[in-house]
């Protein structure tokens, strides 16, 4: 008899679930296997079936409703799934050590968009800042494009409230670049966790374990987390001009009046965008993200 389970974890040949209310280990046949480690992603909602009283087979990967992913490092034809079947996708970022990254803000969230999910940003460590809304200046404009800003800290426990209120009820991927205080946020989301947490320079220290796969966690109350590697550099999968464009959509208007209706907004006469850029009308840090991944693709 075959039961839906959920991959809470992902590794050679094997996964781990919860089905019916339990944790189990569960085959993946070669099949799979072979492909595994993109084929099958956490999060993924899957059946089985029982091989003996702990261990299961794997039948079926069922349709996934969202997917965040990105190309592996190394080949980039191919597509690693960081997360399955998420609701939202919270990028958290630190204020200080490491300072912000706006590039890497930039791709998670056309990643995210592009894989059907919500997007938030948790902006940690932000009792590190001198100036609070010099700080959090660079992010607004994420804000005004309706992405939830979070400002948190896991010293003063100022932003959890908010955070936790956000992912209530949601399948929720945490992603951000190592050191930025994702496991210390998780921990103070929820106190039974306990994952190991690091100093920023004991991270980057060699022979040291890190999370190198996603993990889903179970918060109850139909709370799911997907703590996810720390990444330092994101590449975007499979990204045409067009969906590049449509990530900018403060571009979309001004776009109907560019001379050419394919205008990449890069070197064509006439752009409206690069015109509205020029008289501060279109924030011209995101235009630069744009450009700068327009040239890359
Ligand atoms: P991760 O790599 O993103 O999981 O980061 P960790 O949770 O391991 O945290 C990295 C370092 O940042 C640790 O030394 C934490 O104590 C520190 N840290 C985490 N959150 C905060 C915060 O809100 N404020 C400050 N000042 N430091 C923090
Ligand atoms: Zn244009």
């Amino acid at each position: 008899m075959s039961e839906e389970g959920i991959v809470i974890g992902v590794s050679s040949a094997r996964c781990r679930l919860f089905l019916g209310g339990r944790e189990v280990d569960c085959v993946v046949p070669s099949a799979i296997a072979k492909r595994q480690r993109s084929a099958l992603a956490v999060g993924d909602r899957v059946t089985a079936e029982p091989v003996e009283a702990t261990l299961w087979r794997l039948i079926e990967i069922l349709p996934r409703r969202t997917v965040l992913s990105r190309p592996d490092p190394f080949n980039a034809r191919v597509e690693r799934f960081i997360a399955a079947n998420i609701d939202l996708a919270v990028n958290v970022v630190s204020i200080k050590s490491p300072p912000l990254k706006p590039r890497l803000i930039d791709r998670f969230l056309i990643a995210i968009q592009r894989g059907g999910a919500q997007a938030a940003i948790c902006v940690n460590k932000i009792d590190l800042a001198d100036d609070r809304d010099a700080a959090l200046q660079p992010l607004l404009t994420y804000e005004q494009l309706g992405v939830p800003l979070i400002p948190c800290s896991t010293k003063s426990g100022e932003g959890i409230d908010a955070l936790r209120a956000l992912i209530e009820g949601k399948t929720c991927a945490f992603v951000g670049h190592s050191g930025v205080g994702k496991s210390s946020i998780l921990n103070a989301l929820d106190v039974r966790l306990r994952l190991t947490t690091a100093s920023v320079h004991e991270k980057h220290g060699t022979g040291r374990h890190t999370t190198t796969a996603s993990t889903l966690i179970d918060l109850g109350d139909e709370t799911y987390v997907i703590d996810t590697p720390g990444i330092r550099e994101f590449g975007l999968w499979d990204i045409t001009p067009q969906a590049l464009r449509e990530a900018f959509p403060e571009f979309e208007e001004a776009a109907e009046w560019c001379r050419f209706n394919d205008c990449a907004h890069t070197h064509e006469p006439d752009c409206e965008v690069k015109k509205r850029v020029e008289r501060g009308e279109i924030n011209p840090a995101r235009y630069e993200a744009y450009t700068r991944l327009a040239q890359e693709i």
